[in-house]
C-alpha cells in the first residue's frame, strides 16, 4: 500500500518529532497533526524550572515554543488542527474522530501524553493547580509573583521543582509527601532520602509519611489538612502526584490498552498503520530487556522521530531501545539518573550525600551496572549511560569510578 497521508495525533514533542522525521526522511504526502491544546508545540521542561523564576521588569516569560507558527506551514508543510482533540480511532476505516469529523490516515502516529492526576474535590478552588499545560504554569507562575505561601502535595520531581522556584523567591513553602521516603520509585529509598535533604537545606518544609484530608477554602484555596490534623495556611496549592498516559478516547479502537498504548520495539501497536510514542507508550525495551513506560524527555523525543520512520517504511522498521535517562533542577543543583533504581545494591562512589555539593551513587543488579545517579555530576553521568548500555560488569564500574575520582583529585591540585 503506498502511504500519502499522515496523522500524528498529539501536538508536543513526541508528536513534533514525528513530523520532523517524517519530512526529513524524504515523505512528501500529507501530514496532518491534532493536538488538543490549541498552543503551537511547546517545550514542557521549563515550565516547572525558568518559567517560573521572576523576571526583571515584570510581565511573563515567553512560552517555551519548539518552532515559530510559519515553520509548519511553509518548513514542515503540515496542516495544523489544534485545539481539537480526537475523540475516536476506526481502525477499519483508518479514521481519526475529531468530533464529529473524519481525518482518514494511510498511518497514524499517536503521542497524546500524560495528564497530570488531581485531587478529587479541588477543581472548583482559585489557587490549587496541577503542572503539565503552559495556562498551569501561567497560574503558578502569577500565584508567585503575588507571594504565596506555597504547599506542594507530591515530593516528585515536578513539585520539587515548583518548591525550589518557589524558595528562590523567598517564599514560604511546605512539601507534603505521603510516603515516608521520595522519590523511592525513581533513584531507590537511599537516595531518595539523600535528595529530598536538598529541601531542608534550602529552607523548604518537607513532611513525609502524611496524607492530605482536606483542601479547603472558598472560593479560593486557604489552607490544605493534613490527616493527623495540622492544617497549612496556603494560597497556592501546587498538586504534584504523577500523570496518568491519555488513552481514554482510544476506548474500543481495538488498541491494547495497559498502562498507556502497548507497542512492540518498533513502537508498532499491532493494529495495521498504528503506531505510538512519547509518554503515552508502553512498549518493549530491549535495551532494558522489558516493557516500560517513561515519562522523560529524550526518551519522548527519540521514539516520536522512531516512530515516525517505522509508520512510513514498516518492512525496514528498526528497534528503539534505551537506557532511560532524565534529569530535574532543584534550587542550584542538577540531578540526572540513567538505567533503573531497581538494585541489588546503591553504592556512593563519589562525594558525600549528607555533606557536599555534588556526588555520584551506581546501582548494581547480580554482577552489573544498571543504573546512575549524579548530583552536579553532568560530565559523568552519561558515561554510565554508556557502560550500562554496553551492559558493563559492577567491577569495571567501580573501577571507572576510581578512575574518574583520581582524574578529579588530580585536576583539582593543579587548579590550587
Ligand atoms: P506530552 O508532552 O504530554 O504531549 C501530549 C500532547 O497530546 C498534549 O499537548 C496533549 O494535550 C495532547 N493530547 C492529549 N490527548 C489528546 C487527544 N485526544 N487529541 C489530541 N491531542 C491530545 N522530563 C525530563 O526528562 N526532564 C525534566 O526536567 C522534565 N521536566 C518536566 C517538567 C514538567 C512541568 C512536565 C509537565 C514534564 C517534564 N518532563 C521532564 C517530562 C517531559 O516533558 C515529557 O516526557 C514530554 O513532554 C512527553 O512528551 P509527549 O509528546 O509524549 O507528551
Amino acid at each position: 500500500m503506498s502511504i500519502e497521508r499522515m496523522v500524528v495525533v498529539g501536538a508536543s514533542l513526541a508528536g513534533l518529532r514525528a513530523v520532523e522525521a517524517a519530512r526529513k526522511a524524504g515523505f512528501g504526502g500529507s501530514i496532518t497533526l491534532i493536538g488538543a491544546e490549541r498552543h503551537l508545540p511547546y517545550n514542557r521542561p521549563p515550565l516547572s524550572k525558568a518559567f517560573l523564576a521572576p523576571l526583571a521588569g515584570g510581565g511573563e516569560p515567553q512560552p517555551p515554543f519548539f518552532r515559530p507558527a510559519e515553520v509548519y506551514a511553509d518548513g514542515l508543510g503540515v496542516d495544523l488542527m489544534l485545539g481539537e482533540p480526537a475523540t475516536g480511532l476506526d481502525t477499519d476505516r483508518r479514521v481519526v474522530r475529531v468530533g464529529d469529523r473524519d481525518v482518514p490516515y494511510d498511518v497514524v502516529v499517536i503521542a497524546t501524553g500524560a495528564r497530570a492526576r488531581t485531587l478529587p474535590g479541588t477543581g472548583r478552588l482559585q489557587g490549587v493547580f496541577a503542572l503539565r499545560t503552559l495556562e498551569d504554569a501561567l497560574g503558578v507562575r502569577a500565584a508567585l509573583d503575588a507571594g504565596a505561601r506555597t504547599v506542594v502535595i507530591g515530593a516528585g520531581f515536578i513539585g520539587s521543582e515548583v518548591a525550589s522556584a518557589a524558595r528562590k523567591r523567598g517564599l514560604d513553602v511546605t512539601v507534603v509527601e505521603a510516603l515516608p521516603t521520595p522519590l523511592v520509585r525513581a533513584t531507590g529509598t537511599r537516595m531518595g532520602a539523600a535528595i529530598a535533604a536538598l529541601h531542608e537545606a534550602n529552607g523548604t518544609r518537607l513532611l513525609c509519611g502524611t496524607g492530605v484530608r482536606a483542601v479547603e477554602g472558598g472560593a479560593t484555596v486557604e489552607r490544605v489538612v493534613l490527616e493527623d490534623g495540622t492544617a497549612l495556611e496556603a494560597d497556592l496549592v501546587v498538586v504534584g502526584i504523577g500523570a496518568s498516559p491519555a488513552v481514554e478516547w482510544l476506548e474500543g479502537s481495538g488498541l491494547t490498552l495497559d498502562n498507556g498504548i502497548a507497542c512492540d520495539e518498533t513502537m508498532y501497536t499491532g493494529v495495521p498503520g498504528v503506531y505510538a510514542a512519547g509518554d503515552v507508550a508502553n512498549w518493549f525495551n530491549g535495551v532494558m530487556g522489558r516493557r516500560q513506560r517513561l515519562e522523560h524527555w529524550t526518551s519522548a523525543a527519540e521514539q516520536g522521530a522512531i516512530a515516525a520512520c517505522n509508520a512510513l517504511a514498516p518492512r525496514h522498521s528498526t528497534p528503539y531501545g534505551t537506557v532511560p535517562y532524565f534529569w530535574s533542577d532543584w534550587y542550584d543543583s542538577r540531578i540526572q539518573f540513567v538505567g533503573s533504581p531497581e538494585a541489588d545494591e546503591v553504592r556512593l562512589v563519589d562525594g558525600d550525600a549528607s555533606r557536599d555539593r555534588r556526588w555520584i551513587a551506581l546501582y548494581r543488579s547480580g554482577d552489573r551496572l544498571i543504573g546512575a545517579l549524579t548530583v552536579n555530576g553532568p560530565t559523568d553521568i552519561m558515561k554510565y549511560r554508556g557502560l550500562i548500555r554496553e551492559q558493563a560488569g559492577w567491577d569495571e564500574a567501580l573501577a571507572f569510578a576510581d578512575k574518574r575520582r583520581e582524574l578529579a583529585a588530580a585536576k583539582a591540585a593543579v587548579a590550587v
